[in-house]
């Protein structure tokens, strides 16, 4: 039996017998659902952490689980914050529970390599957490935590996504490269001309709560959205699958 697709949700269950038999693992993308500025898809996340981890499996011998369409609470300073229509948060503790019960059910059937992939800063540590747990019940099976699909980018690339100086990942959400990016993948779902520079009154380095109105900005936009190019984003994004899939395959050579 070939397998024509690395996607699991569009397998039978006798296909995925078969790759888990033959030592297959599996990627668990999760993303969010959050307001991405005036020019973005609420799922720009859970989008490009399925497509992210589709690439990044291309040379791998991993199977890629359904996207987790929700992710962690978005915050003011990294994703315009819980203000906003259609951003839809799950709380600390539901987030480790999802990933938990899911990490579960890969252990039952069978795999024992398995990479989480986060494309929303906000779920870091939980999606940590709820691996953690799994992984002392089964210590037989390797979990790769990708709180982040990339680390340090070359220079020269950075020079070219951001002439202007960087401003931070987390100040990046919903502008420039996240833009870009979805220019380049997905052209018929951005409104280029909605996206805007924005910026809030304040961007301290610590969080207050109540969430404080000089943190926010009211375009959902953090920093500069009207840079992004659909040649800024194909740079950016074949550097970001080049990396996740290099990391995936150091962890689980072929
Ligand atoms: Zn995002």
């Amino acid at each position: 039996m070939d397998i024509t697709t690395k996607e699991m949700a569009q397998m039978t269950w006798q296909e995925i017998e078969q790759c888990i038999k033959e030592g297959y693992g599996i990627i668990l993308p999760i993303g969010s659902t959050e307001q991405h500025g005036p020019a973005l898809p609420i799922s720009t996340d859970a989008i490009c952490a399925r497509e992210v981890s589709l690439g990044a499996a291309e040379n791998t011998k991993m199977l890629v689980a359904p996207t987790i369409q929700y992710g962690y609470r978005s915050r003011p300073l990294s994703g315009g914050g819980a203000t906003f229509p259609g951003t839809t948060n799950l709380s600390g503790h539901t987030l480790i529970c999802v990933i938990e019960d899911i990490l579960e059910e890969f252990a039952r059937m069978g795999f024992k390599k398995v990479v989480v992939l986060s494309m929303h800063m906000e779920n870091q540590n939980f999606i940590y957490e709820g691996s953690y747990l799994v992984s002392r019940r089964h210590p037989d099976m390797k979990i790769m935590v990708m709180e982040s699909a990339f680390g340090d980018i070359q220079e020269n690339i950075m020079d070219v996504l951001f002439p202007d100086g960087f401003p931070g990942w987390a100040r990046e959400h919903a502008a420039c490269m996240e833009v870009s990016i979805m220019l380049y993948r997905h052209p018929e779902l951005v409104h280029f001309d909605r996206a805007v520079n924005d910026n809030s009154e304040e961007y301290p380095f610590y969080d207050v709560l109540p969430p404080d109105p000089r943190f926010f900005t009211k375009s959902g936009t953090l920093w500069h959205a009207r840079e992004a190019t659909i040649e800024k984003g194909k740079l950016i994004w074949e550097e970001i699958i080049k990396q996740a899939g290099a990391a995936i395959n150091k962890e689980f050579p072929i």
